[in-house]
């Protein structure tokens, strides 16, 4: 599964924990080679020597030592004690066994700036590496002093013209500049000594800090680190392309975690992140999705019968039994589209097996989504290719095999091949149970999932690079009790939309929420309709339990909107929720919760694309009065 395309690295200051566990953790996932950070190694008990030694053991290359700061146009004294300590940072690197060091452009308020004497001090550096086999690679940062833009580091490189002397580009540092990268046309590939690459949020706000807190993978971020990679590429650079993330959450995350997440960033990286890149021939596409086939519950008998009755309400009914496992298929839908494309849930109340693990766990929840996918063994082979790992449970003789991979909080994904769903429905729960009952049609229209804010951004990257889904903007949303950060993944139809949800104060509900699934999980499942009174009409006369809005919320919106009185008390009656964006409008409603983890929400989408997360703080607090629902 190697790819010769893009040669792997990793700065060790990505990640957390010791020197050590962080060159283990970088091994085990499969990096070509790692920076060695100067701090990490300065806090490690082993020496340079040994670290050198382990690196070489687990078969990963030393790429660099960095960084080297504040070098060039220094007057005496401190001119000639910079060049003593880049001596000795040389001994440092032969130790490791790299022969490359990251010098970056000054930031110090005694350098000169003159642009001969900084030629003239890097060439006397690259003189002396030289003289010891080693190599320096220059690097503006954004925040430089005088040299702070890359197309200016070049053209001193390129004016130095020392072959120890070349250049470092860093996504971040061009990028967040708006440097073209058009630019990057006019570095010789010999002169590009390595490349780093960070994405990030667009934000306005000084670099340095930006650069320090909010560096992202590839693909977490908003830069168009496409055009940028495409350019690197076209001028022929064939070196190492290496990760360098500051980011707080990331050192507060697993090191094994965070080194698998930029491995696949950079594969992402590879193949394009917003677009598929023909030179790549290689990697398996991005899984095209055409909807969500079906969503699983770990249940016990006794919480199946709780699911139920918020089921029925919807125009849910158990319609098959599987062939030979305790798992039952509740459809809803008879009408328009016909029998053959209805909403799907699974009940898997089996007393063995994955669902019955996580229904120990996690309790009562979502253990497994269906997707229905174009390609089945193409999902497969991107999910390997990023190291999503596979899950494989013993089948049956005469079972359908329908693989699957792990995804939030070891909940699995399953691929459905969409084009035998029908048949596989017809093979795997032949005995049927109850008829589809006619009413109100619904389709899915959101899964919401919530996760530890540490695991956020691991999970936006995992659905963009697996799957043909792209990232709406990220929002903050007030809960009672602190903020919580929502985003959403969408497939281009729609057919598939993932909201993420992640909390960072611990007695926010969703805290609470994961808590009471003892880790990260779905949290509710949201129906689509075309006549959301009708739904809830019949949802509540057959005993569906719902969210109560306070009265002060209609109130505000007959103000807000100058919507019609009539409109206003038919939302009130039915707690139905609203939200407008122009012209289109968003209806929605929620049930209680169940099983103290997942609640169901119905919506009417009237032309409208999001969320409706200016409602957010209103259900969060409706839901905080619900005690039981969410106890402490
Ligand atoms: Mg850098
Ligand atoms: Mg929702």
């Amino acid at each position: 599964m190697t790819n010769p395309a893009f040669k792997t690295s990793i700065a060790t200051v990505s990640i957390s924990g010791t020197l050590d566990a962080k060159l283990q953790a970088i091994a085990a996932v499969g990096y070509d080679g790692a920076e060695v950070f100067e701090n990490d190694l300065l806090s490690t008990h082993l020496s340079a020597r040994e670290i050198g030694a382990m690196m070489a053991d687990l078969g990963l290359a030393c790429t660099m030592f960095q960084p080297f700061r504040d070098l060039d146009g220094l007057p005496e004294p401190q001119r000639a004690r910079a060049f003593d300590r880049l001596e000795r940072k040389f001994d440092v690197m032969q130790e490791l066994g790299t022969d490359l060091l990251l010098v970056c452009s000054s930031c110090s308020p005694l350098s000169d700036g003159n642009r001969e004497r900084t030629i003239a001090d890097l060439t006397e550096a690259a003189e002396r590496a030289a003289a010891r086999g080693l190599r320096l690679g220059y690097e503006a940062l954004a925040w430089g002093r005088h040299v702070h833009d890359h197309r200016e580091a070049w053209g001193i490189v390129r004016d130095a013209d020392h072959p120890a002397l070349g250049l470092v580009l860093d996504s971040f540092h061009s990028l967040s500049r708006q440097i073209p990268s058009s630019s990057i046309g006019d570095i010789r590939p010999e002169k590009l000594f390595i490349v780093q690459v960070a994405d990030a949020p667009m934000l306005d706000m000084d670099h340095l800090g930006w650069s320090r807190h909010f560096r992202c993978m590839p693909g977490q971020g908003d830069f168009p680190l496409d055009d940028w990679a495409g350019a690197i590429r076209k001028i022929g650079y064939q070196g190492y392309w290496s990760l360098e993330i500051f980011n707080d959450r990331f050192r507060a995350g697993s090191a094994s975690g965070v080194a698998l997440d930029g491995y696949r960033s950079l594969r992402l990286l590879e193949g394009g992140i917003a677009r598929p890149s023909v030179s790549a021939a290689a990697l398996p596409p991005r899984v095209k999705t055409a909807g969500v086939e079906f969503i699983e519950f770990a249940a016990s008998h006794e919480e199946a019968e709780n699911l139920a009755a918020m089921l029925r309400p919807l125009g849910f009914r158990p319609t098959a039994r599987h062939r030979s496992k305790d798992v039952t298929r509740w459809t809803q839908g008879v009408g328009t589209q016909g029998v053959d494309d209805p909403v799907n849930i699974v009940i898997n109340c089996e007393p063995e097996g994955l669902a019955h693990s996580f229904d120990v766990v996690h309790g009562a929840s979502v253990c497994a989504l269906g997707l229905a996918v174009d390609d089945v063994p193409g999902a497969l082979a991107r999910a390997d290719f990023l190291r999503v790992p596979r899950f494989n449970q013993p089948l049956a003789p005469d079972e359908w095999p329908i693989p699957s991979v792990r995804g939030v909080g070891g909940s699995l994904i399953y691929f459905v091949d969409a084009a035998t769903r029908a048949a596989m429905w017809a093979h795997e729960f032949p005995t049927t149970l109850e008829d589809p009952v006619p009413g109100p049609r619904l389709a899915i229209d959101h899964v919401a999932q919530t996760m530890q804010y540490e695991e956020f951004l691991s999970w936006l990257l995992f659905y963009v690079a697996l799957f043909d889904v792209a990232k709406t903007p990220q929002l903050d949303i007030a809960d009672p009790m602190g903020l919580i950060q929502s985003q959403a993944v969408e497939n281009a139809d729609r057919s598939v939309r993932f909201t993420l949800n992640g909390s960072l104060a611990t007695q926010s509900l969703t805290s609470r929420f994961i808590q009471n699934y003892f880790g990260a999980g779905v949290q509710h499942i949201a129906f689509a309709t075309d006549d959301i009174m009708a739904v809830a009409d019949a949802a509540h006369a057959q005993g569906l339990p719902r969210l109560s809005i306070p009265r002060n919320y209609f109130d505000d919106l007959e103000a807000r909107w100058g919507l019609e009185p009539d409109l206003i008390d038919a939302m009130a009656t039915r707690d139905i929720l609203y939200d407008r964006d122009g012209e289109a409008e968003y209806l929605q409603f929620y049930s209680r919760a169940f099983a103290r983890r997942v609640f169901f929400e119905v919506v009417e989408r009237r032309g409208y694309a999001g969320y409706g997360a200016v409602n957010a703080p209103i259900r969060l607090a409706a839901q905080a009065r619900h005690k039981p629902d969410f106890p402490d």
